[in-house]
């Protein structure tokens, strides 16, 4: 009997005997009839084993670690259209719970009546953040009766996103360039580029290339100068989408939010620090009138009629009750904890790198100036027979994420790595990664790789 001729299925053949295992699954076209769900969850499962195991993703900002009832509350949840907030006003009530505990724990002032939303996440924040900016900045211009039409924003080295909403938006990127002494930006370069067609500066608290906070409150000081010379009122926004999470627990003395006047709004990524699984972020304004009304919609097919600032419309509750049960379970002291441990096994990972002898730090937590990450590169003189990017290539046999890049422009001849250490990251974990490293460098050593013609392969610790 040929491989695909067979006498009749049956009800006890194995999973893998069965019709549906004979051949691949549908690429290119939907199948014409259906098939038993047992059997097709198992293969559609097993390709899933070709993804990498996201606990090893140091490379990641987001959350890889889910507590068993965070996934019932997901699973609770599956069916909850959040944006219908008629059909289910508690999940509408717990999203307001949850703008009023970030706002508070980002000291926005009760009598100012702090507004805000939920979002996929940061990068959907921004965009809500920086048209709310220009939206600003235009009405201003309108009412004085000056032209509209070149709004620009000043920021330090940011995340795609702020690229995305300049480009969207048509805003004008005036991006603070890296500098070999300085990986973040400074006030002299933010006002340097400023005037008054500047909708806002957007100040990061952790930056993606390194993990670094920038000084929001030296920035508001310069631009309080700023203002004082020239007229011109500009205001901040904070893009915490990891520090948000973070500098209210662990460097609660640091003032980046709205103790700093001139920081009208705020993000974040509930699923970074803020411990919520994918999909969840936030936005906060410091008082409500920072949102134009114009960017409000009024929406009444849902029964009731209801305000939405937001560029999605459907989305799954689950991510807000997380993110609600974890504020409620752990509070701040359990916050200050699980994000503690995160800088302590970061500093361990650090000591463990310091071994090595070849690498050079860009940034380490040892001083909490920014979020649990370590970011090195090849000290210049290491002369090494391997890149960095072999170094990522050969951890990746062992399952480890651990991302080669290089710096954005002016120093992008340098070549990092960096790891995030996230919650869920122990200790061992990191002494598990060290001894695979350990062992990595010696088999580069040992037998070094041919060297790259490609763009990364010239930065070979030059
Ligand atoms: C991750 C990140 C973003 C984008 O956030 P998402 O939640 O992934 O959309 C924006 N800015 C910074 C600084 C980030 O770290």
């Amino acid at each position: 009997m040929g491989l695909h001729e067979r006498m009749q299925e049956s009800p006890y053949d194995d999973l893998f005997d069965k019709k549906s295992a004979e051949r691949p699954l549908g690429r290119f076209k939907l199948p014409e009839n259906e098939s038993d769900p047992a059997e097709i969850y198992q293969l559609v499962r097993d390709e899933l084993m070709l993804d990498g195991n996201a606990r090893q993703n140091l490379a990641t900002f987001c959350q890889t670690w889910a507590d068993p009832e965070v996934r019932h509350l997901m699973d609770d949840c599956i069916d909850k259209n959040m944006i219908d907030k008629d059909e289910y006003p508690q999940t509408a009530e717990v999203e307001a719970r949850c703008v009023n505990i970030i706002a508070d724990l980002w000291h926005a002032h009760e009598s100012k009546n702090a507004v805000g939303t939920s979002t996929t996440g940061s990068s959907e924040a921004a965009m809500l953040g920086g048209m709310a900016m220009k939206w600003r900045w235009r009405e201003a211009r309108k009412k004085a009766g000056k032209d509209t039409d070149k709004p620009n924003m000043v920021c330090g080295p940011v995340q795609v996103c702020w690229h995305k909403f300049a480009r969207y938006w048509d805003v004008e990127l005036r991006e603070i360039p890296m500098d070999r002494s300085r990986y973040i930006m400074n006030a002299e370069e933010v006002l340097k580029r400023c005037d008054e067609n500047t909708i806002g500066v957007v100040v990061t608290l952790g930056i993606t290339f390194t993990g670094q906070y920038e000084p929001v409150k030296e920035i508001a000081e310069a631009l309080d100068r700023l203002q004082k010379e020239k007229g011109w009122d500009i205001p901040i926004h904070v893009d915490g989408a990891s520090g948000g999470f973070l500098a209210p627990f662990c460097a609660p003395a640091l003032e980046w939010d709205f103790r700093v006047p001139r920081v009208k709004s705020i993000n974040a990524s509930g699923h970074k620090f803020g411990l919520a699984p994918l999909g969840c972020g936030w936005v906060v304004w410091s008082e409500k009138k920072d949102i134009p009304e114009d960017l409000v919609f009024y929406v009444n097919y849902l029964g009731g009629n209801m305000p939405t600032f937001a560029i999605n419309f459907s989305r799954p509750g689950g991510q807000i009750i997380a993110q609600y049960y974890n504020f409620i379970r752990f509070g701040r002291d359990g916050y200050r904890k699980i994000q503690d441990g995160c800088y302590n096994a970061g500093k361990f990972l650090v000591r463990g790198l310091e071994q090595f002898g070849f690498f050079e730090f860009l940034y380490t937590p040892d001083e909490k100036k920014g979020i649990p990450a370590v970011t090195w590169k090849l000290k210049d003189n290491a002369n090494l027979p391997f890149t960095l990017f072999d170094l990522s290539d050969k951890l990746r046999e062992r399952g480890w994420l651990v991302p080669a890049y290089t710096l954005p422009a002016h120093c992008d001849n340098i070549a990092v790595q960096r790891v995030l250490v996230k919650h869920g990251a122990s200790t061992d974990l990191m002494e598990l990664l060290l001894e695979d490293m350990k062992r990595a460098v010696s088999a580069l050593e040992s037998y070094p790789p041919s060297p790259r013609k490609d763009a990364r392969g010239s930065f070979n610790h030059s």
